[in-house]
Parts: structure tokens; sequence; C-alpha cells
């Protein structure tokens, strides 16, 4: 029979239904009873006493370590009396809807999981709703009792369908939305469809949908009660973590649930570990043989392992990725470095020298600069014939050599550049005229005394410099106007046989009208 139920058939087909779980007389009478208000805990114990099996589970829930206090209660009165109406009510409900599977029921395994579920859900709402002191225990221990109800009517009105979509899903527990997709209703459907023909109260049928749903999705019709929700929630997720393989992600959800309601984490470890017992003692109230579970305490330890590992992961991830950020940190600077040096002799290119001396001059503009700054330009000599001698490859050698005499011979806040083709600038940001000499001079002498080995053959080069400086700068100096003046004074080095420093003195100096009369070059020659 292929399914023909939907929400709105649903009604028809429960009432076609003969083995629908019913209400016994005594579990309406209580309800009638508790909603009585002049009704006492004698009245309520009446009823409760004719049946003689929900005495004793009464009488037995008195004692256990739930609501025990040492001395034993052995009659339905004081059991109604310690127990409270609320939760002699509600515990009559409950013990009325579980009905243990025989052996000879044809659904006995699936049964036996679903008992073991709900009683789960049950319990761990009521012990967490303890715990964080939400005052809704027993209303939180039926809703999690009833949520799921419809699973029992769906088996009775589809026995051959609905066994099928169970063994076809993971823990043979489908999603309302499986539910829905192959029989074109829900459980809750039908939970809230029974309920209803129970006359049960408003705040319970919307507590079993609560439960079922887990999560707060569900908005109450009436004022929605906070309290019994998050108690519900709480159940909801300790029965994930407990039955399923939730792991870490159900535990740290159950932790942060219990941490809206003021719980620990070593509360809510405490009531997941008292529950084991707990269940154990409501299973035998309910007549019910749990399949065995794996021990809370493992559940536990294997979900916090879960957390550390991936914690530990999360560590490691940061770690790469903080790796990957100085790889990248390192390439870019390596980009930078490349983009700014020369790619023959790996001094600061042109470009580079260009930002350095504006930057320097800018920062002299602003005035604090003891010395002077000092620009030197140097041009190898009859560089043609280092390349006519020993080929262009030769000739690369020896700039490359060049270039590093140079840097080797300034300090740190110096810089030294390639100008272009066999053209080196040297910019020495806070030096006295009289250093300058010396340093070119210095520089040219070494230059001169350096020996290149190419292809076996020695040989050597020497080099012109032109030096100029500036000391007071306003902020309309450029570089050029050095540049110029430290290349004139290069131009008279040539001119005057190579191999020589001459310096074209300050160029404030330079820059004056008469300038020429007292501006003569300083000459350094070789010896
Ligand atoms: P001077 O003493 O008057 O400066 O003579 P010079 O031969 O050095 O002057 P010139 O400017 O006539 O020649 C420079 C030569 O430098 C020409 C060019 O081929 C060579 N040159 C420029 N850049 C490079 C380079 O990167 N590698 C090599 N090997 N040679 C270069
Ligand atoms: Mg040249
Ligand atoms: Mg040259």
């Amino acid at each position: 029979m292929a399914p023909t139920l939907t929400p709105k058939t649903l009604p028809d087909a429960l009432a076609r239904l003969d083995s629908l779980p019913t209400l016994p007389a005594v579990a309406v009478e209580v309800l009638r009873l508790a909603e009585d208000e002049n009704a006492s805990a004698v009245d309520l114990a009446r009823p409760i006493e004719r049946d003689p099996a929900l005495a004793s589970k009464l009488v037995k829930l008195a004692n256990s370590s739930m609501f025990g206090c040492g001395t034993e209660t052995t009659n339905v009165r004081d059991a109604v009396v310690r127990l409270g109406v609320k939760t002699v009510k509600l515990m009559a409900l409950s013990f009325s809807l579980a009905k243990p599977p025989t052996s000879a029921d044809r659904h006995a395994e699936l049964l036996s999981a679903y008992w073991r579920r709900s009683l789960t859900l049950a319990t761990a709402g009521r012990s967490l709703a303890r715990a964080a002191r939400l005052g809704c225990e027993d209303e939180a221990f039926l809703c999690g009792l009833l949520a799921n109800i419809g699973q029992l009517v769906l088996l009775e009105l589809l026995p051959v369908e609905y066994p099928q979509l169970l063994a076809g899903t993971e823990r043979r527990n489908p999603t309302l939305a499986e539910e829905e997709a192959a029989l074109g209703l829900n459980r809750g459907h039908v939970a809230d469809a029974l309920l209803n023909t129970w006359g049960l109260p408003e705040r319970l049928r919307m507590g079993a949908q609560w439960a079922l749903v887990g999560v707060t999705e569900l908005e109450s019709r009436r004022q929605a009660d906070a309290r019994l929700r998050a108690a519900l929630k709480l159940g909801c997720l300790a029965e994930q973590l407990l039955s399923s393989d939730g792991g870490a992600d159900a535990l740290q959800a159950l932790l942060a649930a219990g941490a809206e309601q003021g719980l620990t984490e070593a509360s809510v470890n405490d009531a997941l570990m008292l529950l084991e017992s707990e269940l154990r003692e409501i299973a035998s109230l309910f007549q019910l043989e749990l399949p065995p579970g794996r021990s809370h305490a493992s559940i536990l330890e294997e979900a916090r392992m879960q957390i550390v590992n991936a914690s530990l992961g999360a560590v490691a991830d940061l770690q790469r990725e903080r790796h990957r950020a100085q790889a990248l940190e390192s390439v870019n600077r390596e980009l930078s470095v490349a983009a700014s040096s020369d790619g023959l002799t790996g001094l600061a290119n042109r470009a580079t020298f260009d930002r350095f001396l504006s930057e320097q001059l800018a920062r002299r503009s602003q005035g604090g600069m003891q010395k002077s700054l000092g620009l030197v330009m140097v041009d190898v000599d009859h560089f043609k014939r280092v390349n006519d001698t020993f080929g262009h490859a030769g000739g690369d050698t020896v700039l490359r050599g060049v270039a590093q005499l140079l840097k080797r011979g300034m300090r740190g806040n110096d810089l030294a550049a390639r100008y272009g083709g066999e053209e080196f600038a040297l910019v020495f940001p806070e030096i006295a005229p009289a250093e300058l000499a010396a340093a070119s001079a210095r520089l040219r002498a070494a230059l001169q005394s350096q020996e290149f080995v190419l292809d076996g053959r020695h040989t050597k080069v020497t080099a012109s410099f032109g030096c100029a400086h500036v000391t007071v700068v306003d902020g309309t100096l450029d570089g050029s106007a050095l540049c110029e003046a430290a290349d004139r004074a290069l131009y008279r080095a040539k001119q005057q046989g190579r191999n020589r420093v001459v310096s074209a003195g300050a160029l404030e100096e330079q820059l004056t009208p008469n300038a020429d009369a007292g501006t003569a070059p300083q000459e350094d020659r070789p010896s």
C-alpha cells in the first residue's frame, strides 16, 4: 500500500486505527484532578491506588535517587506528597505511554532503539533542567517522552513503509524532512494530532514539538515558555551527544547551550555522568530493557579528545597560515628588492637613487642636519676598452667588481647606486665636504689598485669622480641641480686626464650669481 497520509488525512487515519496508544482511564482521571485546584493529594492518590502497576511505579519513583530522601515511602499518598501534584500528574501520563516491547512485537528492535532515544531525551531534559534550576523538570521529562511518539503511530499506520524508511536512514532515525519526503508528513504532525485527540494541555503539546525540533525554531502559539524551551533544547543536545556519534560538535553545542543557562562545563559533565544511572533507574520503572549503550564517560572522553584534536588542528592551520604569510612576505620583499635594485650589480637602481636623493633633500629642508649632503658621480675610465678586450661578459664582471668595491667602502646610511652603464652615483646624506673629498679619494685609490681576473688574465680599471655637496636646502631644490653639479665636476675630471676626483664644491655657491669667482674645483689626482 502506497502511503496516502497527509496532515489533512491524518485525523481520519488515526480514528480508524485500533491499536492507537490510548490514555488509560486512570491517567485521564489524574490529569483532571491535577487541573482541579481543590483536589488534595489524597484525592489524587485514590485513582492511582486502583491501578497497582501505576501505583507501584510512582512509589518506586518517589524512592528513586531522583526524589528519595533517605526514608522509604511505601504508600501512594506519601509518594504523591513527596513527588508533588505536578510530578504525579506528568509522571502518571508518562508511565501510561510506555508499553514495553514484547518479543512478539514485530518491531521489537526498532521499538527498543526508540525507547532508548526517548528515555534519554526525557531524562537528559529533566536532569539538565534541574541542574540549571529551570523549574520545569517534569514537563521536560514528559515532553521528551512525547516528542517522538509520532513514530510509534507511524509504525502502526504504515507497518511496511515506515520500517523501510527507518532501515534506509542513518541510525534508523530519519530526519523530519526525510519523513515528509517519503510519507507526505512527519512524526511531529502525527504526534500533534494524537496529543490533540488526548486533550493534552497546549503547553505540553508545544513542548513535545520543541523537544522534537530540538531548538527554538518553533514559535509557541501562546506566550513562549522560555524555560521549558531551554530545558528541552539542553535535553535534545544531550541526547544527540549520548545516542549518536555527535562527538565534539554535539558536546560543544551542549556546553554552549548550558552556558546560556548558567551551567559550567563541570556541572554539565556531572549531570551527564549522573544521567547514566538515572536512565537505568527510569528504564526499570518503565519496565523497559534498554539496549546496552556506551558509557557516558567514554562518550564524553571521545568528544573531548575530538575537541582537543580539532583545536590542535586549528593551531596547525594557524601555523601553516603564518608560514604562508611569511613566505609571501619574503617573496614580496624579494620582489620589492628586485624592483628597487639593479640586476647586474645588486646596487640600488636609478629609480631608487632618485627617490633616496629627493627624500634626503626633503628631510634636509626641514632642518636639523649638521653637515652636508654629498653626491659623487663615478664613471669608469675607457670602459669601452674593457669590453673590447674582454668581451661584454668580461665588462660585466668588472662592473660588478667596481660596484662591490664602492659599496664596501661606504657606511650604512650612504647609498651606492648604478646610475646607468658604467656610471655610479654615491649619496652621503650627512658628511662634511672634507670627508666627502677624502672618501672619494679613498674609493678612487682603492679601485686603482684593485686587480680583476678575466679569463685568467689580470687587469685593472680606474674611474673618474665628480663631487658636489649642499648644506642648506629650501623646499624647492630637487636632486637634478646637485646631479648636474656633480656631473660637471666629473666632466672636468675626465678632461683633466681621468682617474681623479674633482669637487664642484658647495651647490649654494654655484647657484649664486658670482659663483665662478670663489669656487675653483679642488682636485685629487693619482699619485
Ligand atoms: P670614458 O673614460 O670617457 O668614460 O670612456 P668610456 O669608454 O668609459 O665611455 P663611453 O661612455 O664612451 O663608453 C661606455 C661603455 O660602457 C659603452 C657601453 O657599451 C659600455 N657599457 C654600458 N653598460 C654596460 C654594461 O652593462 N655591461 C657592459 N659590459 N658594458 C656596458
Ligand atoms: Mg660613461
Ligand atoms: Mg666611462
